[in-house]
């Protein structure tokens, strides 16, 4: 096991065979990340490589917390993660990152995992980020709902007041 402040492993000097890596995904990679929606979380990922002389076989384990903005009363809505993915990467004279099997040029050395599993992770979430209704803050949800009637009570305002003369 070997645990590292970076999201980087540096696959050059390892053997062929398997490896396993460790990565801690916490406030500040959240914070740092344009995740404008998690204010934080905490996730641990698991990465096995399976490496062979001419490839690399990937999987990941994504199991944690990330907290985040309800969509419907705005509070903190802590969201589990609990993903598997797999990647596999080659070596090639043409980088490519953003196909289904990832090309690394010949003479890369590591593998910066920072992006992949920030969208990992953002892929993991649910579309709609709501509490179950009961848990939403009613406080809030009252102040929501009074601003929507003064909304519509001036749109109202608005369409008696045209003159239809
Ligand atoms: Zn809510």
């Amino acid at each position: 096991m070997q645990k590292t402040a970076s999201y980087k492993i540096g696959f050059s000097g390892l053997k062929d065979g398997h490896h396993d890596f460790e990565f801690d995904l916490g406030e500040a990679f959240f914070a740092e990340r344009e995740f404008s929606e998690a204010s934080s979380g905490e996730v641990k990922v698991q990465v096995h490589l399976n490496k062979h002389p001419n490839m690399m076989e990937f999987t990941f384990a994504l199991k944690g917390t990330v907290v985040l903005p309800c969509d419907r009363c705005l509070q903190n809505l802590s969201l589990p993660v609990d993903v598997e993915e797999e990647l596999i990467v080659k070596f090639g004279e043409e980088e490519d990152l953003d196909s289904e099997i990832w090309v690394l040029s010949e003479n890369a050395y590591e593998l910066d995992l920072e992006q992949l599993l920030f969208e990992f992770v953002q892929l993991s979430l649910p579309l709609r980020k709501v509490h179950s209704k009961k848990d939403c803050d009613p406080e809030v949800l009252k102040r929501l709902q009074i601003e929507e009637d003064e909304n519509y009570d001036s749109r109202w305002d608005a369409l008696k007041n045209l003159n239809l003369e």
